[in-house]
């Protein structure tokens, strides 16, 4: 059980959205699907649903094309909201229930479920238009989930909310992992991925630049950050052999370096008349290996 793509391309007229792109996920997973602003993600999702047709390659789930028959079993949260703004949020829900074969008791049940949990049962009785943006993604969100997919496509879930909410919908996708949802999740916002996300794809240019397990991604990637508190001198560390990149943070500095061996060199370089409160030597994280992979193209 699984979601499979094998040498999908994507060409709009002669233009290659996305290149020969093979990805394996599997049943129950969470994945990350990042890449900069027209990396081809959006592309991608559709044609996994198949509202887009690829220009080669194959895609299934569970060993089976995704066609009209299947759309029961697949959720989508599009990136461009679409929900009918003079619609209540009660009819609207039961409507999109109603399309994927489910019965109105079970849609009832399912949308009381999601809006208490997500604080808001009152807004049953409200138009959509009526909502604030986030809110009506919340909306948005239980309209992908309402009749428990098999698969759940997100694009952007978490864009344009508080931080308050973006713990509810982190929760919800936690839980929904529990329940054996495969869930595919795009996100501008490394950290969310971090704590989601087991494997992930980093696109660029319509090509996956990074693909694997999370932690294997991040020891591979070979170098390391140091972090340190305190009160300076810290410049001469920049001098230190291995010392990639040097940044003053509130409480002190944090350094990029080549490989593990170098935070001896600094541990040693730190002055004598340096007060040091912290000394850590870290994984790189996602943001600082996105950054390298994608980011250097933009300069
Ligand atoms: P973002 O993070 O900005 O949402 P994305 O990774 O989702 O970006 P896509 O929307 O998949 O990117 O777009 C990939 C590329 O394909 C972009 O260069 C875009 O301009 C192009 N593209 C997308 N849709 C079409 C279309 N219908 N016709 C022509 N080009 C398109």
């Amino acid at each position: 059980m699984s979601l499979l793509l094998k040498d999908v391309s994507k060409k709009y007229g002669s233009f290659t959205a996305v290149k020969q792109l093979s990805l394996h996920i599997p049943k129950g997973e969470v994945f990350g699907f990042l890449g900069a602003n027209g990396a081809g993600k959006t592309t991608t999702f559709r044609m996994i649903l198949g509202l887009i047709e690829q220009s080669s390659g194959v895609i299934t789930w569970n060993d089976e094309r995704i066609t009209y028959n299947q759309s029961h079993l697949v959720g989508y949260l599009p990136e461009e909201r679409g929900l009918y703004p003079k619609l209540k949020v009660k009819d609207q829900l039961v409507y999109l229930g109603r399309l994927r074969g489910m019965k109105k008791t079970d849609i009832l049940k399912e949308m009381e479920y999601w809006l208490t949990r997500f604080n808001v049962p009152e807004y049953a009785a409200k138009k959509v238009e009526e909502l604030s943006k986030g809110n009506q993604q919340k909306i948005q969100f239980i309209a992908s989930v309402i009749h428990r997919p098999e698969l759940l496509i997100l694009d952007e879930p978490f864009s344009g909310l508080d931080p308050v909410n973006v713990e509810l919908l982190k929760s919800a996708v936690i839980d929904l992992k529990k329940r054996g949802t495969t869930i595919v999740f795009s996100s501008h916002r490394m950290e969310h991925v971090e704590e989601l996300c087991e494997h992930l794809c980093i696109m660029h240019h319509g090509q996956p630049v990074v693909y694997g397990k999370l932690g294997e991604i991040k020891r591979s990637f070979g170098k390391k950050n140091v972090i340190v508190h305190g009160d300076g001198p810290f410049e001469k560390l920049a001098n230190i052999h291995g010392v990639l990149k040097v940044k003053q943070t509130v409480e002190g500095v944090s350094l990029q370096i080549e490989n593990e061996q170098v935070s001896q060199a600094i541990f040693k370089g730190l002055s004598d008349f340096s007060f040091i409160r912290k000394f850590i030597v870290e994984e790189p994280s996602l943001n600082d290996i996105f950054i390298e992979k994608v980011g250097a193209s933009y300069e």
